[in-house]
């Protein structure tokens, strides 16, 4: 089994409640198990500025599935939300599942990057990440909480 950290987030919809079923999704995946989960935060919207505010999450699974198979999964339980990418990077989404780091995995193809090569630059993630694992060290970029330290949060917050 092989520890993996995935970053949640979508501003279409009633993002809340598809946060909590793609959490349930992904403990429901073959071989796999979901470890813990962060709180859900509310953030600004980050690279296209006007668009609804976000939610995000971070999640924490045990898996048996190979990267590009865990991608492949992520990828359709975004499907399954309703996400449907119409070219504009970085606009609203109804889902976004983005695989943050894997344990051991350091690889960059023509379908994935890990580990993901943005995190530094992202409080919506560092936050949530942050409560999983404070002391993980990204290969590339930092230990989770020397990132979030150097991150803009503003505007972030945790919803009760
Ligand atoms: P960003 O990658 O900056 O967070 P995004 O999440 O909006 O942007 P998407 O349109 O969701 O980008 O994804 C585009 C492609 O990125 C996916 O189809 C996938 O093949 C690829 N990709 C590369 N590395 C990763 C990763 N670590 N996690 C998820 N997708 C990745
Ligand atoms: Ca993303
Ligand atoms: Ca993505």
């Amino acid at each position: 089994m092989t520890r993996v950290f995935v970053a949640l987030g979508g501003n279409l919809g009633d993002a809340q409640a598809t946060l909590r079923q793609a959490l349930d999704a992904l403990g429901s995946l073959p071989r796999t198990r979901l470890v813990a989960h962060s709180r859900i935060y509310r953030t600004p919207p980050w690279g296209l500025r006007e668009q609804p505010p976000f939610f995000n999450a971070a999640a924490e699974l045990d898996t048996g599935l190979g990267p590009h198979e865990l991608l492949d999964a992520l990828l359709q339980i975004e499907r399954a939300a309703g996400r449907v990418r119409d070219g504009e990077r970085w606009g609203p989404r109804t889902l976004d599942l983005d695989l943050l780091h894997m344990d051991g995995a350091m690889l960059s193809d023509q379908r994935l990057t890990l580990p993901h090569p943005r995190i530094a630059q992202r409080a919506f993630v560092l936050l949530p990440l942050a409560e999983l694992a404070p002391d993980l060290e990204v290969p590339g970029q930092g230990r989770v909480v020397d990132l979030l330290a150097a991150a803009d949060a503003t505007g972030c917050e945790a919803l009760p």
